[in-house]
């Protein structure tokens, strides 16, 4: 945006005279560089007031004295009408056009329409900041942090609605693509306007634990008060390798035992509270958003619930599949430490096993751990943990592919979205606040914020 740079100077001036007079009239014997910073930002404050009032007011002459209404009906000129809305800049009061009397009894403000404004209401710039606190801190926090950005308050009720409306219209775009991916016709249309498809796309999905509050009376007498529901997290991402001179210190150690990294780009979250069946709709459309289903290889790292896998066979069949190394290799871990109370003993069987897993060789790790089936029950039930996994488990053959092995950007993303949102303390649920709630989050983590903040500006006319 251009302006008019000496006429910036020359307000700028002038509000330095007027901060410079109040700072003087204190009489303060020292004056500190906060105290001005905070003087000046309170008159900014005032500022942007005055001049959105100024703006919405400005064109409101020569206004006709009829126009017509939505019913068909028609509305005549009333009076200027007071309104107030809620903006980056606090309270804003202004005087606008205000049409009534037709028979439908509706009334209308022209201004309100073309700004999008609600009268009452947070305006689409201040919404987004409230909601951006939403989903990184309980919502009454969220309130107390505005208060230091914005300079004047936000109760908690205004920061839930905020966030939630983020979550819903997250929710409203992900119906339209379900939408549209359950319709052969509109499969068909996309397939003209090509998108371009990555390569090697990556897919994760993963579950987390979240409490929701009882509902109903008989919820809330019943023994067992706790309700957790399971929330379904998916992310699509590619991979790319990192150049050595960017490796953090972990990196490095993994380079050295690895040969390369590679690390997640352009991740896409989506979660939901809902059965696999939904969820795998979701799945589905979310993937061919992206070309999923026309990526030249498709690759799903997991930690291998069945039900994921199932979801995956049935809507990518061609995918490859590979169970997160992390996890498998823990499990060798946790078996060690059950079968060996020696620790040379338990060292030794652990290196075999843990180099026989990272070559691939899975039948010589199920071997393994038969021969520890009498001392370790967790011996004896990974036989058929790694027995149903065994072409989920050639790790050596995708490494030398060039795959990521880890789910570590699913486990992050269930991190990120429940135990730092959804598990904050003195977090309280009903299910659709923890669903919005989640929803908005994954969209700021998947770079999916500014379409969100752009529906948002719509929203009171879509209304
Ligand atoms: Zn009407």
């Amino acid at each position: 945006m251009k302006y008019n740079i000496e006429k910036i100077n020359g307000i700028a001036e002038r509000v330095a005279e007027v901060v410079k007079a109040a700072i003087e009239a204190e009489g303060q014997e020292q004056v500190l560089i906060g105290d001005v910073e905070m003087a000046l930002r309170e008159s900014l404050h005032q500022i942007g007031q005055q001049a959105l009032a100024c703006f919405l007011e400005a064109g409101e002459e020569g206004r006709e004295r009829e126009i017509s209404c939505g019913c068909g009906g028609s509305l005549s000129y009333q009076r200027r009408r007071k309104a107030t809305i809620w903006s980056v800049f606090g309270k804003v009061v202004y005087r606008r056009a205000y049409y009534a009397g037709c028979s439908c009894g509706e009334g209308y403000a022209p201004v309100d329409e073309r700004y999008g404004i609600e009268p009452g209401k947070v305006t689409s710039g201040l919404a987004h900041l409230i909601a951006l606190s939403g989903i990184q801190q309980a919502f009454e926090e969220g309130g107390k942090w505005l208060k230091e950005f914005l300079l004047f308050e936000i109760s908690e009720n205004t920061v839930r609605a905020e966030t939630q409306k983020m979550g819903k219209l997250q929710r409203q775009a992900e119906e339209q693509l379900v939408k549209a991916t359950q319709e052969e016709s509109s499969l068909q249309k996309r397939e003209r306007h090509q998108i371009a498809v990555p390569d090697i796309l990556y897919g994760s999905i993963d579950a987390a634990k979240v409490r929701i509050e009882p509902r109903k009376e008989q919820e809330k007498a019943a023994k067992n008060r706790e309700n957790w529901r399971d929330l379904k997290v998916g992310c699509w991402y590619e991979g790319e390798i990192v150049p050595p001179n960017q490796r953090s210190i972990r990196q490095k150690d993994k380079a050295e035992r690895e040969g390369t990294v590679i690390r997640a780009r352009n991740k896409t979250y989506f979660c939901d509270i809902a059965k696999a069946e939904e969820f795998g709709k979701l799945l589905w459309a979310s993937g061919c958003a992206l070309g999923a289903d026309r990526a030249r290889l498709l690759v799903f790292v997991c930690d291998g619930a069945l039900w994921i896998w199932n979801l995956i066979a049935h809507y990518f069949p061609n995918a490859i599949q590979i169970v997160d190394w992390y996890h498998a290799a823990d499990r060798l871990k946790r078996i060690a430490e059950e079968a060996f109370p020696n620790l040379t003993a338990r060292q030794a069987w652990l290196e075999g096993a843990t180099e026989d897993l990272w070559q691939g060789q899975v039948e010589a790790v199920i071997e393994a751990c038969r021969a520890l089936s009498g001392k370790s029950n967790l011996a004896n039930q990974s036989l058929s943990y790694f027995g149903d996994n065994i072409e989920r488990m050639r790790y050596a053959q995708f490494r030398s592919a060039g795959y990521l092995i880890g789910s570590g950007v699913i486990e992050s993303g269930c991190k990120q979205i429940v135990s730092q949102r959804l598990k904050l303390p003195g977090a309280q649920w009903e299910l659709d606040g923890a669903v919005l709630t989640a929803k908005a989050r994954a969209a700021w983590l998947s770079n999916n914020w500014p379409s969100l903040v752009a529906a948002r500006s719509l929203l009171p006319l879509a209304a």
